[in-house]
């Protein structure tokens, strides 16, 4: 039976990968790669030399095709996302649906390991027995819903924000009296956290910034 490996991979620090998803990667017949030049990276550092395809938010039927008519060839799919654990804001959800529906007989097979939620959850200090992730906040409509959400959760809350508008975003929570954590660039070599009020970490925030928007960011918000 063929075999669909859903791999997580590191969100920065390329050495935070499972001895089990390099020996899948290994051993795959083709690894599907949001972009085949960031894999590429990980590939080279671990001396892995195997096929690879583009899978991304953009690819269509087509490409949901070939990988049915491979799987269905009796091949081992690996898919990964550029960083961290594919579906998670990253494509590969609709692929999966995709190809349950079509194949009768396919194992999924998850091979676990690093996603930017759970490594900012795991340093927060907040309880993370229940929490709700909201992916990005929207850029235009639905953004006050979003914060409406994020404020009256009753649970810790995680959400992803680009460099662009990190400030912008925590500009608009300013409302909230509750604690904060910020991670910026997590397992990276600039790795940093701010802590404290959200009025505490835009005043952390935009000295540093200062004009120069990089690096990747989680939030995470305590519940009380
Ligand atoms: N699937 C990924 C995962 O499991 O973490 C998330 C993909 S999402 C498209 C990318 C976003 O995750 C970034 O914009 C940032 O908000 C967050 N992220 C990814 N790597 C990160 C890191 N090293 N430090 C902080 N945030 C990170």
């Amino acid at each position: 039976m063929s075999k669909l490996y859903v791999i997580a991979t590191p969100i920065g620090n390329l050495e935070d990968i499972s001895q089990r998803a390099l020996r899948i990667l290994k051993e795959v017949d083709l690894i599907l790669c949001e972009d085949t030049r960031v894999t590429k990276k990980l590939l080279t550092r671990y001396e892995i030399s195997k096929p690879t395809t583009s899978y991304h938010q953009h690819s269509k039927l087509n490409k949901n095709r070939y990988i049915l008519k491979k799987l269905q060839e009796n091949k081992d799919i690996a898919l990964v996302s550029d960083a961290g654990t594919p579906t998670i804001s990253d494509p590969g959800a609709k692929l999966i649906d995709y190809l349950v529906k079509e194949m009768a007989i396919l194992e999924i097979i998850s091979i676990p390991g690093p996603s930017a939620i759970t490594a900012a959850l795991s340093i927060s200090g907040f309880s993370a027995d229940k929490f709700v992730f909201f992916g990005f906040p929207p850029i235009k409509k639905k953004r006050k819903k979003f914060f409406q959400e994020v404020i009256d959760s009753k649970y810790t809350v995680v959400f992803y924000e680009s460099p662009h508008r990190i400030l912008k975003t925590l500009n608009e929570l300013t409302g909230i009296d509750k604690q904060i954590v910020v991670c910026r660039e997590l397992t990276k070599k600039f790795e940093i956290t701010y802590r404290g009020k959200i009025k505490d970490t835009i005043k952390q925030l935009t000295p540093l910034l200062n004009g120069k928007v990089k690096g990747e960011f989680v939030v995470v918000i305590n519940h009380d």
